[in-house]
């Protein structure tokens, strides 16, 4: 939640005390006006998804089949944030259904859960072509829907899929093998980066060092903190 929403609901909130204490007790700010103020960036995920839109807001909607907004649980305490779909996630419109989307299946399981019970999104929507980079007007223009996503979600721990979803997420140059398995901070919320699953299958050997970040995962998730 903004500090600055519930610093703005506190005033309120004193403020409605001290009419009340003055004998004004009816008044054309209700609490459920107030609670709705508390919600009003952090709306629903249908919402977000209504706002994007058919969207058109980079060149990537040229060549795009599908927009791949993310799928899984809207209260997921787990979210998995790649870079941008690549040629079975355009068509079918979802993300991580690939080889490397099902090696992602596989380590979610490896700790106990289901593709049903975290999230799993972008940095950008659209697919690039020939699965280039994004361009940094794309992920500009692409990722406060991202972050809107991760504002209504609110889960525990993001976990940051290579290079490209861990240097943009966390905003530095620091590579993925220094990056991998340290426990970051993302507006509050704790980033934990690993390898993408396409390198895994390119790499079979790093392997290993997911399943450790897994660990550290599961352990933080059942953490009462
Ligand atoms: S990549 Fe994002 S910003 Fe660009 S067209 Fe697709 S949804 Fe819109």
């Amino acid at each position: 939640m903004d500090e600055n929403i519930n610093e703005l609901i506190s005033d309120l909130r004193t403020y409605l005390e001290y009419l009340k204490g003055m004998g004004i007790t009816t008044l054309p700010v209700t609490e459920n006006i107030l609670e709705k103020v508390a919600r009003s960036e952090t709306a629903t995920l249908a919402e977000v998804r209504k706002e994007l839109g058919d969207c058109k807001r980079c060149k990537l909607h040229r060549t795009r089949k599908t927009i791949v907004f993310g799928e899984g649980n809207e209260k997921a305490t787990l979210m998995f944030i790649g870079e941008g779909p690549g040629y079975d996630e355009d068509v079918q419109g979802r993300p991580f259904v690939g080889k490397a989307g099902q090696l992602l299946t596989k380590i979610i399981e490896s700790i106990n859960l289901s593709r049903e019970e975290v999230y799993i999104a972008n940095i950008i929507k659209c697919r690039p072509p020939q699965n280039r980079n994004p361009e940094p007007d794309e992920i500009e223009s692409c990722s406060p829907f991202l972050m809107k996503q991760i504002r209504v979600i609110q889960p525990k721990i993001i976990c940051a899929l290579g290079t490209f979803s861990a240097q943009t997420l966390l905003k530095t140059d620091t590579k993925i093998t220094a990056l991998r398995g340290k426990l970051c901070d993302l507006e509050g919320i704790k980033v934990i980066p690993t390898y993408h699953p396409a390198f895994l299958l390119r790499n079979p050997e790093r392997k290993r060092d997911v399943w450790e970040d897994m660990k550290k995962i599961s352990d933080l998730l059942k953490s009462p903190q």
